[in-house]
């Protein structure tokens, strides 16, 4: 058999030797808050919360505690203070432990989920729409964001209940947070329940409300976050922050925040996933002749060489010049340029003469048509200028 070496149940909780239990509960409910596995799904948050449950159960028990403070450990094997089930089986269910706190259902764990509801509640996600250049999506950067969300009260931590009170068990539903009355129906009598009017069915009515929050344990605020934009988003991508959401009614954990990315149309770029696409004007003469460009590309400025006899509607590829693979270990898209070859409009006399002369030299007076017949006799027809 393994030895079993005490565990520091004060330590996991972060609390004094003395603490109280009210410290105690106050200590676990925010660990549960940061580590409870529907809070917080990492498997190192899975083996924290066993242990926080442990060490909470532990000392919530004045005979287990004693254990503790005289050097033992009531979980070990064969130690004493019977098998609990601190640390093994399911876990509560996270509303459940805030009903254990703060609802009238008794005992933690005891019984099936009936009777009053929570005061506490998981918050909401919440989402912030960011536009950004294409350069920084493509690039990534830290943007500073401001957010306006409900926070935790700090005058009441979340209670809802003023300074030095706290909620008292409803007159009405005697805290069973339902009402039910009996109806005399064709069929017989019919029970029926309904959450209780006068605490909402809470069960417990606050009657000193925090004056801060009025009673809902949050408040709203504005406060600034850094987000950082990876290389290589895109519009209506979104990145999640977790736990920066709304915090729920009651102080509830918060949801999460969505940062939705946009991004604001380039006057040259239009992005197609990873690769760009651009336009470039060429002259007629540029495009028989070739030429070399000189580009604006996300990284500068590249030179591109437009060969001799480019058609219209050829199309570049520069490869590597397009935006980052989001995640993909610098591997980038390409740039293609599209080129628009321009015929000359509005010729002068001279440029006249000269293309024509061009037409003459290449033979190129009559519209070259393959095969005969239909639609390119008539074409060469009417250019001809004759039946
Ligand atoms: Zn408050
Ligand atoms: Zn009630």
């Amino acid at each position: 058999m393994r030895a079993h070496v005490a565990k520091d149940y004060y330590g996991i909780l972060g609390v004094a030797k003395d603490a109280t239990p009210d410290d105690l509960k106050k200590a676990y409910r925010k660990l549960a808050r940061e580590f409870h596995p529907d809070v917080n799904p990492s498997p190192e948050a899975q083996e924290k919360f066993k242990e926080i449950n442990a060490a909470f159960e532990v000392l919530s028990d004045p005979q287990k505690r004693q254990i503790v403070d005289l050097g033992g450990d009531p979980l070990a094997p064969g130690g004493g203070g019977g098998a609990g089930a601190g640390g093994a089986g399911p876990f509560m269910d996270f509303q459940d432990i805030m009903d254990a706190f703060f609802g009238a259902s008794g005992p933690m764990g005891a019984g099936p989920r009936r009777g009053p509801r929570s005061r506490v509640r998981p918050g909401s996600d919440a989402i912030l729409r960011l536009d950004l250049d294409l350069e920084e999506a493509a690039f990534g950067l830290e943007s500073p964001i401001t957010v306006d969300t409900a926070t935790v009260c700090g005058t009441c931590e979340g209670s809802g209940a003023a300074a030095g009170s706290a909620p008292v068990t409803c007159d009405t539903c005697e805290g069973s947070g339902e009402v039910q009355s009996v109806q005399r129906t064709i069929l017989g009598q019919m029970v029926t329940s309904r959450p209780c009017a006068t605490c909402s069915g809470f069960g417990t009515v606050i009657p000193n409300p925090c004056p801060k929050c009025a009673g809902d344990g949050r408040v709203r605020s504005r406060r600034t976050l850094t987000v950082k934009i990876p290389a290589g988003v895109e519009d209506g991508m979104r990145i999640r922050l977790a736990g920066q959401g709304e915090v729920g009614p009651g102080g509830g954990p918060a949801g999460d925040l969505y940062v939705e990315i946009h991004e604001r149309p380039h006057d040259v770029f239009t992005r197609k996933g990873d690769d760009l696409h651009c336009k470039i004007k060429v002259p007629m003469t540029a495009a028989a002749l070739g030429t070399n460009l000189t580009l604006k590309t996300l990284d500068g400025e590249e030179s591109v060489d437009v060969n001799p006899g480019t058609q219209p509607g050829s199309t570049l590829r520069v490869r590597g010049k397009g935006v980052p693979r989001l995640r993909g270990g610098g591997a980038r898209g390409d740039l293609f340029v599209h080129l628009d070859v321009r015929t000359p409009t509005k010729l002068d006399a001279e440029q006249g003469e000269l293309l024509q002369k061009l037409a003459q030299l290449r033979d190129e007076e009559i519209v070259e048509v393959k095969g005969g017949g239909g639609f390119f006799s008539r074409m060469r027809d009417a250019f001809n200028g004759h039946a």
